[in-house]
């Protein structure tokens, strides 16, 4: 039986997450660590901190903090014309962030609009169809 068929198992006959993190212990198997964890995570930084975010927590107040950090970086990045070169032309992000109106980054940003657009149209179109193609 391989691992995996264990654990499904095993955690077929736990009362819950806890028995059965125990009964793969006695067995010798540790229980996959699950993508994202319930509830707040342990943090270096607290919540309310966009390094908290970065680390993977979604919550209200770290998504907040982020939010306020990006708008930051963007405020600096606007006033630093040399941010534009650091980040690269012919980009749609660079024109959004860095405010960059070059030739390459207008096109780049006409280009990523449209395609954004268009993506919007298509799932318009799904939804009322009821996602039948
Ligand atoms: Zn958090
Ligand atoms: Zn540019």
């Amino acid at each position: 039986m391989s691992a995996r068929k264990v654990v499904l198992v095993v955690a077929d006959h736990a009362r819950d997450a806890a028995e059965c993190r125990q009964f793969l212990a006695m067995l010798g198997l540790a229980l996959p660590t699950p993508k994202r964890k319930p509830g707040r995570p342990p943090v270096d930084h607290g919540h309310g901190d966009h390094r908290t975010y970065q680390k993977g927590c979604r919550c209200d107040d770290c998504r907040e903090a982020l939010r306020q950090y990006h708008a930051e970086l963007r405020a600096k990045w606007r006033q630093d014309p040399s941010s534009a070169d650091r980040a690269g032309h012919g980009k749609s992000t660079t024109y959004r962030n860095h405010a960059c109106r070059c030739t390459k980054c207008t096109e780049a940003n006409r280009v990523a609009t449209n395609e954004y657009r268009a993506r919007r149209r298509q799932r318009a179109a799904l939804a009322e169809t009821g996602g039948a193609s």
